[in-house]
């Protein structure tokens, strides 16, 4: 495909096919819950082990299921005559998350293996995986001007300790079910998703969430100084979550990407540093900066190489950050003084 040229999403579905989506309490699968009940799908199954009052979102005229997926069982009520399967479920957040728990993160091997054994019983006709930039060899991430990460990146593997290494043997899972039992899986390796209805606070929380809030709170507070991991010199690219629902629909819906990874993430590299400055202008205020050389920062840098997406559709994740972040911004700022006005701050939009 050349690059000006999209290709159009071809979905072998009708419009009552079940759809399963798991870790729909969360960002991602919550976004895409609602996306997909916005294209007209009518039977749609979300699926998540928090109680439905902590859900990031709800959507109307969907079947919410409150189910632990490290079950066995639990995983077969979840994709009893699914379609189509889209797991998200993932004990997981930031870098202070996953470097504190990874026998946490690792766990998530149970829901993976359970979710395909599940699918693959139940005749599933397409299962979507949600992988992780953090599956690359940590070893090609050690100068903030990174190289780009090419897919064929994750091998020789040396992937983040836990988390990475969890997602990598899934990801070899989902490519034996495709191998050995013809089930037709994807998986696509996200780059710190970010946008509103994402976590903000907690401690599971992003880079672009955290800056965001210490902002807003600094102003608040008029405390008017900001405590940034690591040094600041740190970077990233970041993928604002309509790019992502979007992107997951064209790789699910495209049999060329049958058991094989592909980057969906953002080239736009930009410092922990540069992040706390468009906050700040976002924000109208000027902090001073002090810095946790002891907090947790991951990788020194990373960033997405496009050229298999761009190969493919002719596309790319394009938002712009400051455009991306500035949205984000606005909405945590509406859920921080919410909250301070004692409000409920999870959405229930139904
Ligand atoms: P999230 O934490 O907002 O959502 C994950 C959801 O999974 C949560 O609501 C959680 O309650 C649920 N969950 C955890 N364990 C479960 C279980 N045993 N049974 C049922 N539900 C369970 O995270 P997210 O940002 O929406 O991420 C979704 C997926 O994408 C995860 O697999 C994550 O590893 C992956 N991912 C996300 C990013 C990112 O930047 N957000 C980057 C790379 C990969």
């Amino acid at each position: 495909m050349s690059n000006n040229q999209v290709r159009p999403i071809q979905r072998d579905l009708k419009q009552d096919d079940l759809l399963v989506i798991t870790g729909a309490g969360g960002f991602i699968g919550g976004s895409l819950v609602r996306y997909f009940h916005d294209l007209g799908y009518t039977r749609i199954r979300a699926v998540d082990k928090k109680p439905l009052r902590n859900w990031y979102q709800r959507t109307p005229g969907v079947e919410n299921l409150c189910l632990d997926l490290s079950q066995s069982e639990a995983c077969v009520r979840a994709v009893e005559n699914a379609v189509e399967v889209y797991n998200f479920a993932a004990d997981m957040g930031g870098m202070g998350f996953i470097e504190r728990f990874r026998v946490e993160c690792m766990r998530s091997s149970l829901i993976n293996t359970h979710m395909l054994e599940a699918a693959y019983q139940a005749g599933v006709n397409r299962y979507f995986f949600s992988s992780s930039a953090c599956v690359y060899n940590t070893l090609l991430q050690q100068d903030p001007n990174v190289r780009a990460l090419k897919e064929s990146d994750a091998y020789p593997a040396m992937a983040e300790r836990g988390y990475g290494w969890e997602k990598l043997f899934a990801e070899m899972l989902c490519q034996e079910y495709w191998a050995e039992r013809h089930m037709k899986t994807f998986m696509a390796r996200f780059h710190n998703v970010y946008g509103p209805h994402g976590t903000w606070d907690g401690g599971r929380e992003k880079a672009p969430a955290a800056i965001c809030r210490k902002v807003i709170q600094a102003k608040d507070t008029g405390t008017h100084e900001i405590m940034i991991w690591g040094d600041g010199t740190q970077t990233r690219s970041y993928t604002y979550i309509e790019d992502c629902v979007l992107g997951i629909d064209m790789i699910v819906h495209c049999d060329e990407l049958i058991a094989t990874p592909i980057n969906l993430g953002s080239s736009e590299l930009i410092s922990v540093d540069n992040l706390v400055s468009l906050a700040e202008e976002i924000g109208g205020v000027k902090l001073k900066r002090k810095y946790d050389p002891t907090a947790p920062r991951g990788v020194a840098g990373r960033n997405s190489d496009n050229t298999f997406i761009k190969q493919i559709f002719g596309w790319e994740p394009s938002t712009r950050f400051k455009d991306g972040l500035t949205k984000t911004y606005a909405w945590i700022e509406q859920q921080y003084y919410a909250r301070k006005a004692g409000e409920r701050v999870v959405e229930d939009t139904m």
